[in-house]
């Protein structure tokens, strides 16, 4: 789960970690039944002080990953994820998907620096005047001539990598005309800047470093800069700019972890097989932080979210061993607490059409008194779709989410999926907990008979899901994410 609605300053210290794979321990024997013990392990494995809290693009991710793919690989699922072209394509087949991640490091101030129509040089200061996301590569670009857009009018005939557009219009008018202009989020302009007002920003020195993206790959996007106080007021008069950003991408490649267990149909509906549901739970967290002199540092991420991978793995099991009517695709997402970019990069690269659903999983470790205890589930976006009913009329006891005012539904993976336009909710027993993101979310406070009940419930609700006549659908109205 991430935080939500202003995110979190969360500093981040990286450790540079020796040890190989191999010495990673090793899943418990497969077993399709459902057991306490095993949850436990999973989390054990996966929040111990070795792992490090699992940030993603972090060598703690990648020992993560083997394991889990371990896991699915004694539960006799698939690989499914790929390297190269898609397997039908002649790509070979893994159990990773590989997300191509970059984190943004700055060494030295960012620097902006304009000539206005006068012939008057000056440079203005980073946070007071001018802010930037993303930096893009870290390297200088300009000078340019600057191009004034306040309408489509002024958008230039040909514009490209030596073009720098300055918008005086809003963030929307200024998304929409990059669009028209043929350059969606500035990608392949020089730079992009907006006059944003005269509130001056607060004085900093440099954009924080650590954010991770997904990379742009070929389709680089321009350097964004905000333009704000004296600098966005004096904006008209300018002429020529150039910007360095005093850093910018570093590569932070990740991976997901992917199995399948094919369907098998029913014998007057085969077609079932080609349905696909997307089961799934990430295994990142926020890694380290907080104070440097603190005991504990590490953020181990025991409920958030090893509790919904534990499940997931054990979900795996129990469906492998008795295959299902419809396909089953387990994701195990890295980078969700960066802004769910694992998944992101998930639905980029597979085919969704054959997606009838995810399901995702996502803080199971502690009962929630809300909604009745140990072993209860909530499902976010209950009223939506008629997976709630579904889910329920299976006999699992779960209930909607009773806490919409977090906004729970919007705050997982499963929001890429919807985004999409494919039913994905979150089933979850999250009670508020004060150990959410910081170093006590620890194994040891979680309630492995709660988490086992709680995983029975998960199989029957995923039994309803992807063995049930029904195809999960939306509500008239939905997806409506305005609300
Ligand atoms: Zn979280």
């Amino acid at each position: 789960m991430h935080p939500s609605p202003a995110p979190l300053a969360i500093p981040v210290l990286l450790l540079l970690v020796a040890g190989s794979e191999s010495e990673e321990p090793a899943p418990p024997a497969s077993d399709p039944a459902i057991q306490g013990e095993v949850l436990q392990r999973h989390v054990e494995v996966l929040a111990s002080d070795a792992m490090e809290g699992r940030l993603a693009g972090s060598e703690s991710t990648r020992r993560a990953s083997a394991y889990l793919a371990a896991a699915l690989e004694g539960a006799g699922l698939e690989p499914g994820g790929w390297t190269g072209s898609a397997p039908s394509e002649g790509g070979e087949s893994t159990w990773f998907q590989q997300v191509p991640l970059v984190r943004q490091e700055f060494d030295r101030d960012p620097v902006l620096t304009l000539v206005d129509q006068a012939g008057e040089e000056s440079s203005i200061a980073y946070g007071v005047e001018f802010l930037l996301s993303p930096a893009g590569p870290d390297r200088v670009r300009g000078p340019y001539d600057v191009v004034h857009v306040r309408s489509a009018d002024d958008l230039p005939e040909e514009c490209g990598p030596g073009t720098a557009l300055l918008f005086h219009t809003g963030r929307s008018d200024q998304r929409r005309l990059l669009e028209e202009a043929g350059h969606p989020d500035g990608v392949g302009l020089g730079l992009v800047l907006r006059a944003a007002g005269s509130r001056p920003g607060r004085p900093t020195r440099r954009p924080r470093g650590g954010r991770l993206r997904l990379s742009d790959g070929e389709a680089e996007r321009a350097p964004g800069i905000t333009l704000r106080g004296p600098a966005s007021d004096a904006a008209d008069s300018w002429a020529r700019v150039t910007l360095d950003p005093g850093g910018g991408d570093v590569p932070a490649p990740d991976r997901n972890v992917v199995g399948i267990i094919r369907g098998r149909g029913t014998p007057d509906r085969p077609e079932l097989a080609d349905e696909v549901v997307v089961l799934s739970a990430h295994f990142d967290h926020i890694g380290i932080g907080g104070p440097e002199d603190a005991e504990d540092r590490i953020r181990n991420g025991a409920d958030d979210d090893a509790s919904g991978v534990a499940v997931l793995l054990e979900l795996a099991e129990a469906l492998a061993a008795e295959p299902p009517v419809r396909t089953v695709v387990v994701l195990l997402a890295t980078a969700e607490e960066q802004g769910i970019l694992g998944t992101r990069w998930f639905v980029r690269e597979f085919p969704l059409t054959s997606v009838v659903c995810n399901l995702n999983f996502e803080m199971l470790g502690r009962p929630d008194p809300e909604v009745g205890g140990a072993g209860r589930l909530w499902l976010t976006g209950y009223e939506r779709s008629n997976l709630g009913e579904l889910i329920s009329a299976a006999g699992t006891g779960v209930v909607a989410d009773p806490r919409l005012e977090q906004n729970f539904f919007q705050r997982s993976d499963n929001i890429v999926f919807v985004q999409e336009g494919i039913v994905g909710q979150t089933l979850s027993t999250y009670n508020m907990h004060r150990d959410y993101h910081q170093v006590t979310d620890e194994a040891d406070t979680l309630d492995y008979e709660h988490m086992e009940a709680a995983a029975r419930a998960c199989l029957v609700a995923v039994r309803a899901v992807v063995d049930g006549a029904d195809s999960p659908a939306w509500k008239p109205g939905e997806p409506n994410l305005g609300r």
